[in-house]
């Protein structure tokens, strides 16, 4: 750790909190308070204290960031050519590595990552705004064959003004992968980071505009979901609405978004499974799957949160997982522990619910399965990480996503019955085979409904790799060159010579 980023985890463990958090609205360039005074805190989930407090906006600051959104539009920003949209990305990729310290810790603390995994995201940002810094230019069109007697081409033009719609889970890299891609096709955005968690949302603003984005280009709102998310879904104003949060709130926000006729993604739930064929590499397998269900306390939409196990590798393999599992070390992010705490009390009880009801279904608990408070503080919102076993394919706790610690074992006589099983929810965002043999796990892939399959290494890729979901789980895609598209409107012009 280098000496800035020790100072900073030392501040924070001390006092709570690190100096010079935003906490007001960022829109139009500057801060500005909410228009009602509004105020609401920001807790450490490690903790469960508030640390610092951020405006709490409602559909007049909205209003206002819009409209500063839809006025830069045509100010230089319209005008400036992709190259120099580039430089300017890559200037932004620049500066958030500069200020990644600071980043992180103010993650580590709103969302209670692990700083190992705040740093993660906070690089990933970076590596964001690199990849589509180098987009900006080659997001070209195409000519189209009528014949010697017409000239007919496309053009991507930017779809104007984007809302951005954040969950708690990942605050920086949920955010940054609409907004670089937003902002190489040439378009301004109003965004709305979760109310818990909504600190590096606004220090991306300061930074961007530091970067020297102009005024307007890119504005944050704070505030709740019904208060801010919900009049900037309603907005006439918006063109494209970039949502990433639950089912049921994405239902209300293509509800809202009809009236207006506006265009949206909708990244959702998952409901993940990782398959584990008895010819994998079974050590890489548990390495896998424990990663899939544990990391960030298993507050994933991606989440490999379904273990489907051949039956002659069950017994054998889960009680490795299981041994590995009661070994990890659930405390504060900010110390050197292996999993942190889930993000609310309501979430906390919501998983619990899960655990208790399968309990009393007669679900096996081979580990875990209680709510937990770190053990050196004796503060904050904890769940141990918990494996299911003997549940049936229709229980609440395989077909319901849980968005926490807590991996469901399901066991498959045979590949096809380990498909059926995979497809056997409503969910259909990410999948996971372990196997050694490629072709086979290819044939495997080609077969599972989910928006992606990884093979050998769960969440394998990066921001070049399209993401998304099917069913339940939504639909477009963020990431990768296909991202583009969400945020440019394609015209097709045609001439008779
Ligand atoms: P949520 O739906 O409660 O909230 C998401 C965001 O929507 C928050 O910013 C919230 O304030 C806002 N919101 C709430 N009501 C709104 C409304 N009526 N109109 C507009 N905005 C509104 O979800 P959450 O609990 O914050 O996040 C967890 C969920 O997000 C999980 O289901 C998880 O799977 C999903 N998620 C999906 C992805 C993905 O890429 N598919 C990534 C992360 C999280």
């Amino acid at each position: 750790m280098n000496k800035d980023l020790a100072h900073l985890v030392d501040e924070a463990r001390r006092t709570g909190t690190i100096a010079g958090l935003p906490r007001q609205h960022w829109i139009d360039g500057r801060r500005l308070p909410s228009a009602s005074g509004g105020r609401m805190e920001t807790i450490d989930p490690g903790t469960g204290k508030a640390f610092t407090s951020v405006a709490a906006g409602d559909a007049s600051d909205v209003d206002l960031a819009i409209g500063a959104a839809r006025t830069a539009l045509s100010g230089p920003w319209g005008s400036m050519v992709p190259a120099e949209r580039g430089r300017l990305l890559a200037r932004i990729s620049a500066l958030i590595r500069a200020h990644a310290d600071r980043l992180a810790v103010a993650e580590a603390l709103h969302a209670g990552k692990r700083l190992v995994e705040a740093q993660g995201d906070v690089g990933g940002a970076v590596r964001a705004f690199e990849y589509y810094a180098g987009a900006c230019d080659k997001f070209q069109g195409s000519s189209i064959p009528l014949g010697p007697d017409y000239v007919s081409y496309t053009r991507h033009e930017p779809i104007g003004v984007v809302g951005q719609i954040v969950p708690w889970n990942y605050p920086i890299s949920t955010l940054v992968r609409g907004l670089a891609p937003a902002l190489a096709a040439g378009c301004t955005i109003v965004a709305k980071p979760a109310d818990q968690t909504p600190l590096t949302a606004l220090m991306l603003g300061e930074i961007l505009a530091e970067a020297g984005l102009p005024s307007g280009v890119f504005n944050v709102v704070t505030g709740t979901g019904t208060e801010v998310g919900a009049p900037l879904v309603a907005h006439p104003g918006i063109d494209h609405i970039t949502f990433t949060g639950s089912v049921t709130t994405g239902i209300s926000v293509m509800q809202n978004a009809a009236p207006h006729v506006t265009r949206l993604a909708l990244e959702l739930g998952g409901k993940s499974p990782v398959i584990v064929l008895a010819d994998a590499d079974l050590d890489i397998a548990i390495e896998g799957v424990l990663g899939a269900i544990f990391e960030n306390a298993g507050q994933i939409c991606s989440a490999g949160s379904r273990l489907i196990l051949e039956r002659r590798i069950h017994a054998g393999f889960v009680a490795k997982l299981v041994e590995r599992t009661r070994a990890l070390r659930v405390g504060h992010g900010l110390r050197a522990v292996d999993m942190g705490p889930v993000n609310s009390p309501a979430q906390l009880a919501r998983i619990g619910g899960f655990v208790e009801r399968a309990r009393a279904r007669g679900a096996e608990v081979l580990c875990g399965g209680r709510s937990a408070v770190d053990p050196e503080t004796g503060l904050g919102w904890f769940h141990e990480p918990t494996i299911l076993d003997g549940l049936t394919p229709d229980d609440e706790a395989v077909q319901c996503e849980i968005f926490g610690p807590v991996l469901c074992v399901q066991i498959a006589d045979t590949v096809e019955h380990a498909i059926a099983l995979a497809n056997g929810t409503d969910y259909a965002l990410a999948a996971g085979i372990y196997t050694r043999d490629l072709s086979h796990a290819h044939r495997i892939a080609e077969r599972l409904d989910a928006g992606q399959v990884y093979i050998n290494e769960f969440f394998a890729g990066g921001i070049e790799t399209p993401f998304g979901g099917n069913r339940a789980s939504g639909f477009g895609r963020a990431k990768g060159l296909e991202a583009l598209a969400s945020f440019s409107k394609l015209k097709c012009i045609t001439a008779r010579l």
